[in-house]
């Protein structure tokens, strides 16, 4: 644990991790643009995964099949006209991945180790030399254990939905509040089975943020005078 503190060049690793819908996208960019920090998100590769699975006509619930394209992608990240962009094999897939259709699908093939073991391996390489936000479910507990900060976000699952929803509807994409909270349900529940499956969840040194009711200026001040209070410890 030591020796990978050691090679944080460039600061610390700030895991955002929480359940669908708690605004962690979000903050965790704010957080990384006010800190000076690289942003990861790991939801984004898992949504690539499910995005590329039933392009090609493969079972997200296949584990082996899933886990033999998981291998093969190219999932990249790139700033392009000062936008975040997620890339599958060169091609931008940032608007196709943020559908209800693939929010399921990459919860699907979230479940299966194969997946997890490559795109783990993938993350931890990305924040190897520290400075990084990574937000996603597993980050402060199996990508970095060692986490100088981990904050875990939570929020009602009706705020969820009213999110989400807020969200969608700023794609042009139509939907029901009550289909989106059945949908939080069944990804929360879901995630819920993966998450503990590999280990206890949250981290158990994780800060818990109840974001019911904040403004994402309120939750990223926050977390940037904790991670402040943590670089000068
Ligand atoms: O965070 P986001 O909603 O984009 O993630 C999509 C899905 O990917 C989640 O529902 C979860 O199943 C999976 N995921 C994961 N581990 C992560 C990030 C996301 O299992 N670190």
């Amino acid at each position: 644990m030591n020796n990978e503190q050691l090679v944080r060049k460039n600061g610390i690793v700030i895991a955002i991790d929480g359940p669908a819908g708690a605004g962690k996208s979000t903050t965790a960019r704010l957080v990384a643009k006010q800190m000076g920090y690289l942003y990861l998100d790991t939801g984004a590769m898992y949504r690539a995964v499910g995005l590329a699975a039933l392009q090609q006509g493969v079972d997200p619930d296949d584990a082996d099949g899933v886990t033999a394209l998981c291998s093969a992608l190219n999932i990249a990240f790139e700033t392009r006209d000062g936008q975040l962009q997620t890339l599958l094999n060169d091609k931008n897939i940032s608007d196709a991945i943020r559908s209800s259709k693939i929010s399921q699908a990459a919860s699907r093939v979230a479940v299966h180790p194969g997946v997890r073991d490559v795109l783990v391996a993938l993350q931890r390489t990305m924040g190897r030399d520290g400075g990084i936000v990574l937000e996603g479910r597993d980050t402060g507990t199996a990508i970095f254990p060692d986490a100088e900060l981990k904050i875990f976000l939570v929020a009602d699952p009706a705020e969820r939905a009213r999110r989400r929803l807020r969200d969608l509807e700023k794609r042009g994409e139509s939907a029901k509040f009550e289909s989106l909270l059945e949908e939080i349900r069944i990804r929360d529940i879901r995630d819920r089975q993966t998450q503990l499956r590999r280990g206890a969840w949250p981290a158990s040194d994780a800060i818990c943020v109840d974001t019911t009711g904040l403004s994402i200026a309120e939750q990223v001040d926050r977390i940037v005078a904790l991670a402040h209070r943590q670089n000068r410890a």
